[in-house]
């Protein structure tokens, strides 16, 4: 657990990684375009590479936390024969499949990563770390709680951007409730509780409505989607009665309506996938 290690790029997140090294031991390289950067973190015991060539030759796993793709591309356009890159810097499946064959000619073996977490939290079990690419013969764990994905490099962006689809729509939707509430003199943090326990409730229904995905056969073992379209229209019309916005939930029920249009109203809810690989819009 204590290999050495490179990390390329010292901004708040790159600080973060390699001070999270350091403390767990691990024989630390450093290398940032404005080196003075480095300097806490040099007090703190490690090695600051003069070049961007002395930082890859320094062996072990090399991290690069970037502000963006195209520095990358910028900032390793060298030989990189030999070389493990971990790229942790934020892009799209696109943009990480790309890098992996952009290494891969280079002749670096790649891993494609995407952060779940603030600086603040690195080191601890609570940061998220995906990987995807080659299986990771090192390891991450003092970064936090690292899981690698599979081969595809572009998986680890993509269950980040899924991750982002659930975290802001659970924050919507207890928004949405908020604001209803509030007509009626309900401060948040009463409703905080008990949207907590709705969304902790609803987690628990997803491992057994995935199966349902899956097979792509959805009885209405619970409640049929017209049923649930009825209890849509309350939201909708109680929203425009309460004078809060309704948009959130004029798209909730339009998405379950043109469903029950297509001949499902007598499925369970997650027959709405359908709606959601459709890629058109709604107007
Ligand atoms: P910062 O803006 O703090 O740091 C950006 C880093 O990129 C700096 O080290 C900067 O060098 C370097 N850089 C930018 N362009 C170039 C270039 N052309 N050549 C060489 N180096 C370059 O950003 P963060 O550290 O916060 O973020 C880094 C990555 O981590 C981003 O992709 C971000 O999305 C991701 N991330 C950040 C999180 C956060 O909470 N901060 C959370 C999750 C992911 P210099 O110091 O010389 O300017």
């Amino acid at each position: 657990t204590t290999a050495p290690v490179t990390v390329l790029g010292l901004g708040l997140m790159g600080t973060a990684l390699a001070r999270a090294f350091l403390k767990a031991g691990h024989p630390t390289t450093v290398w940032n375009r404005t080196a003075a950067k480095a300097a806490p973190l040099v007090a703190e015991g490690a090695r600051l590479a003069p070049t961007i060539g002395d930082a890859l030759a320094a062996g072990g796993v090399t991290i690069v936390c970037l502000t963006d793709y195209s520095a990358v591309y910028d900032l390793l356009d060298a030989d990189l024969d030999g070389a493990t890159l971990v790229n942790l810097t934020s892009g799209d499946s696109a943009q990480a499949r790309e890098a992996a064959e952009w290494a891969g000619k280079r002749g670096a073996r790649y891993l494609d990563g995407a952060i779940m977490a603030i600086p603040s939290s690195i080191g601890t079990d609570e940061a998220v770390i995906l990987l995807s690419g080659p299986r990771p013969d090192f390891d991450l764990g003092a970064l936090g709680t690292v899981s690698h994905l599979g081969e595809d490099p572009g998986l680890a962006s993509l269950y980040d951007v899924a991750g982002l689809a659930m975290m802001w729509s659970v924050l919507n939707a207890w928004l949405q409730g908020t604001a209803m509430l509030k007509t009626a003199g309900v401060d948040a943090a009463t409703y905080a509780t008990f949207a907590q326990q709705i969304a902790v409730g609803v987690a628990g229904w997803l491992p057994g409505y995935a199966e349902q995905v899956d097979k792509g056969s959805f009885p209405a073992e619970v409640s049929a989607l017209e049923t649930d379209a009825r209890a849509m229209a309350h939201m909708v019309e109680e929203s425009e009665a309460l004078g809060v916005n309704a948009e959130l939930p004029r798209l909730i029920k339009a998405m379950a309506d043109r469903a029950i249009e297509a001949g499902h109203g007598g499925e369970q809810y997650p027959v709405l996938i359908r709606e959601f690989e459709w890629a058109g819009e709604l107007v």
